[in-house]
């Protein structure tokens, strides 16, 4: 019998800046593993793996920053129509695409593909998936099938590639999807991708860090944020499950960092991450792996328990997620007040972690949002010993605050994806204004240079 096979690709990014702060396709290798679980060989190929190889071969890759993360390669391309009136340079980050067609030969040579998977995440980088698109479309005449976040949430653009698309979230569809696409006889599959399967991590020949996810969803329901609408309610991995994947992956790709990627990992703390934590020190994981939260974790939840256990497990990067002071707090959902960050900063730093170790994000240009109120946050932080990063505010197509931006006329609703970039958003929305958010920026500096030499 003929072998079934699909090639998996993690596409570009194009846009005016990105930063590898642990990007992982973590949904593409849990496709990966549901795939293999149907008797499909798989390969994949990430376009954003800058651990790749061959990558220094063909373009100067920057070096690491910290614990994995850094720059990618990129090159200067022209910027999308759309977007000209941007005074900056736009860019394509990744692999070099003579390395991308040369994979895309081998590939070809080791045997027929019979589709293509394509991911995506971000609205407003589906540049860089088209442009993944059209090379694959020239180099291997199969179906390219494209799903992700951005697929699901914009489904009427994503069309535009010419792919077939896949809009689900339960992987259930697929032997279907398979079915009707190529003439294929493949079973019914029951199995929960989430909570029996393990991102296909084993795809990577060299990787620099490993992303896993420990929950799915979140309870919360802030207006900014899509996470509790992608996922019905929440699911928790069985934690030993978690430490297979932890003991697993680090010794199979001997790396030192592993990242979870969780939107709410201290739900069920006694049952969940406590489990998780626990074994990890009775296992020695924390004598030589580093841990990371970069998600932004519910200062609410955390008490001196916690702390002391992630300060144990070996936790290097906590970030609490704040967002904003001041009256919006409440109005956005009300998972954080000044007192809980405060509180929560306090328990971490008795705990042992230190000012850069723990962090707060800052959100910039939230509708109706002040200065003040940004000010106002980044002095909590200095004064109760914690760094913080400031991230300015995309208007999520589908999140209830994009429903009533749209409501009161300050959003058409029907604005091109690249336009909710909040890189540009300060150029053309009548929110805060670039100048403001510069000066917010300065500000925010001014206080860390001031605190750390304080400190010091
Ligand atoms: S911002 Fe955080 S707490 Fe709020 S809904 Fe999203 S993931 Fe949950």
């Amino acid at each position: 019998m003929k072998r079934k096979r699909i090639l998996l690709v993690n596409p570009w990014i194009e846009d005016f800046a990105a930063y590898d702060f642990w990007l992982k396709p973590v949904g593409l290798l849990y496709v990966g593993s549901f795939l293999k679980s149907l008797g499909i060989e798989v390969e994949l190929i990430d376009l954003m793996n800058r651990y790749d190889p061959e990558l220094s071969d063909y373009t100067k890759v920057p070096k690491d920053k910290f614990y994995g993360t850094g720059k990618f390669p990129h090159i200067e391309i022209e910027k999308p129509k759309i977007l000209s009136f941007v005074p900056r340079k736009y860019k394509r980050y990744g692999m070099p695409e003579e390395l991308f067609r040369k994979k895309l030969q081998k590939i070809k040579e080791n045997g027929s593909i019979d589709a293509i998977f394509v991911t995506s995440t971000l609205t407003y980088w589906y540049p860089g998936y088209f442009d993944t698109i059209n090379v694959l479309r020239q180099e291997l005449d199969v179906p390219i099938v494209f799903g992700g976040f951005f697929v699901r949430n914009q489904p009427h653009i994503a069309k535009k590639s010419g792919a077939y698309i896949f809009t689900k979230t339960d992987l259930r569809f697929l032997p279907k999807f398979l079915n009707d696409l190529l003439g294929w006889n493949l079973q019914n599959s029951e199995k929960d991708w989430f909570l029996e399967l393990s991102p296909a991590y084993e795809l990577y020949e060299r990787i620099g860090y490993v992303v896993l996810l420990t929950t799915l969803g979140c309870p919360y329901k802030c207006t900014y944020c899509i996470a509790h609408r992608n996922w019905e309610r929440m699911k928790f991995k069985d934690p030993y499950r978690v430490l297979d994947e932890i003991e697993k992956f680090s010794e199979l790709l001997k790396i030192q960092d592993i990242v979870f990627f969780d939107d709410a990992i201290l739900i069920k703390w006694q049952k969940h991450l406590k489990v998780i934590l626990s074994e990890i020190i009775a296992r020695g994981l924390n004598k030589k792996i580093r841990f990371h939260l970069p998600n932004g974790i519910h200062a609410k939840l955390l008490n001196e328990e916690v702390a002391n256990l992630l300060y144990e497990a070996n936790f290097k990067t906590i970030k609490l997620g704040y967002e904003t002071s001041g009256k919006l707090q409440l109005e956005t959902g009300g998972k954080v007040r000044d007192e809980d960050v405060v509180r929560a900063a306090e328990i971490l730093r008795s705990a042992g972690f230190t000012y850069k170790e723990v962090s707060a994000y800052i959100m910039i240009n939230l509708p109706g949002q002040t200065e003040e109120d940004v000010k106002n946050a980044v002095d909590v932080c200095s004064s109760v010993g914690i760094d913080y990063s400031l991230n300015e505010f995309t208007p999520i197509v589908g999140t209830d605050i994009w429903i009533e931006l749209v409501n009161k006329g300050l959003l058409k609703g029907t604005e091109d994806p690249l336009l909710l970039n909040n890189t540009i958003l300060p150029y053309w929305w009548d929110n805060m204004r670039i100048e403001q958010i510069r000066r917010l920026k300065e500000y925010a500096q001014e206080k860390r240079r001031l605190y750390t030499r304080e400190s010091l």
